[in-house]
């Protein structure tokens, strides 16, 4: 049996360090916002090349802070990829701002810069674009929209830690970006846990308070703010996976590498890969119109797979009593995409195991 993802295979060889770590803070006793958090914000930040780090609660608070703290709400409009977890949308609409969906390349899964302009209307602020499944969206044209017409560029980078576009990371590439460290991110914690990176000295100044009651000096509120922070345990153990982040994405690289060759001229569609980018793999997502017929082919032959995502966002019932506008590729995705293993200790004979199964 391969396991889709296995949490265990994840973190078993960090566990001595994750042991060390936790007993660390055990004997601090100090939990919240201490120097694990503060070595962490600081090793994350350089780590993306960005000026600032702001660790929150986990990522869907980090998207939806970030725009809270450039004072984007009601009456506003977010462009969103019409493809993602729904986390993206509901960061715009807890911030009470109107989610505006625009329809991906469908090889790279990732925002068409092409469509974008033809969605902006006086009430856009901000671009949100996702690297979704590891890969980096297109920056350089959204970010010249972006200036053109005065808005925020927020990436979601909940699926890219330590992904490359042009040689600038993730986390470093627009105003402004959210992570998340849920545990199966290719940076995970052992529990909940997000963060924000940015260059920009206002913005993190404002995130700062924001996650913590609106304080920075202790029992005085400047602003109306949240508690979203991540703890001093959760900052250890990803300190010590920071560390392995680099060469357990290398390993994912090596492991996608092997995909695409070994189903290469098969029954799937492989995914397309910008130039210039390095990619994290934080899924390995193919294509089929017998999607339904080739997940239960790897479940016959004991491959786990998953769907990312079955129902896209417009779809949702969350999202019901909107007029959305015609979304055709994120509804052919969501019937086609089939997410296979790909994780750090996954090996080479196992990637062989899942294509053949594929191949049929
Ligand atoms: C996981 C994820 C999030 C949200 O992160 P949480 O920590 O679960 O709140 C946001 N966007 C994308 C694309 C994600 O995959």
């Amino acid at each position: 049996m391969i396991e889709f993802l296995s949490l265990k295979r994840v973190n078993a060889p960090h566990e001595a360090g994750i042991r060390q770590a936790i007993q660390r803070v055990i004997d601090s006793g100090w939990y919240i916002l201490g120097q694990e958090t503060e070595a962490f914000e600081r090793e994350f930040a350089e780590y993306c090349g960005a000026k600032h780090c702001i660790s929150v609660a986990n990522g869907l608070d980090a998207l939806h802070l970030v725009l809270r703290a450039y004072d984007i709400g009601a009456g506003d409009e977010v462009i969103v990829p019409s493809n993602t977890f729904i986390a993206t949308w509901l960061a715009v609409s807890q911030a009470g701002a109107t989610p505006v969906p625009v329809e991906p390349d469908a090889g790279t899964f990732n925002l068409d810069p092409a469509l974008i302009e033809a969605a902006i209307t006086p009430r856009t602020r901000a671009i949100m674009p996702v690297h979704l499944y590891g890969q980096p969206a297109d920056m350089d044209p959204i970010n010249a929209i972006a200036r053109k017409h005065g808005l925020r560029v927020i990436e979601d980078a909940a699926q890219a830690h330590g992904a490359r576009y042009k040689g600038k990371r993730a986390g470093s590439l627009g105003d402004a970006a959210g992570f998340s460290f849920y545990p199966g991110k290719n940076l995970g914690a052992l529990g909940d846990g997000g963060a924000i990176t940015t260059s920009d000295d206002t913005l993190a100044a404002t995130l700062r308070k924001m996650r913590n009651y609106g304080s920075s000096v202790k029992y005085r509120h400047d602003i109306p703010g949240v508690n979203s922070r991540l703890d001093e345990m959760q900052a250890a153990v990803l300190r010590v996976k920071l560390s392995h982040l680099d060469s357990e994405n290398a390993t994912r690289r090596a492991l996608a590498a092997e995909y695409l060759q070994a189903l290469r001229g098969g029954p799937v569609v492989l995914p397309t890969v910008l130039a210039d980018t390095e990619p994290v793999w934080h899924l390995m997502v193919v294509q089929s119109e017998q999607r339904e017929a080739l997940q239960a082919q790897l479940t016959r032959r004991e491959v786990g797979s998953m769907v990312h995502y079955p129902i896209a966002c417009h779809q949702q019932k969350a999202y019901a009593g909107s007029a959305w506008p015609a979304l055709p590729i994120a509804e052919r995705l969501q019937h086609q995409v089939l997410s296979l293993p790909i994780s750090p200790y996954l090996t080479s004979a196992e990637v062989r195991t899942v294509a053949d199964a594929v191949r049929g």
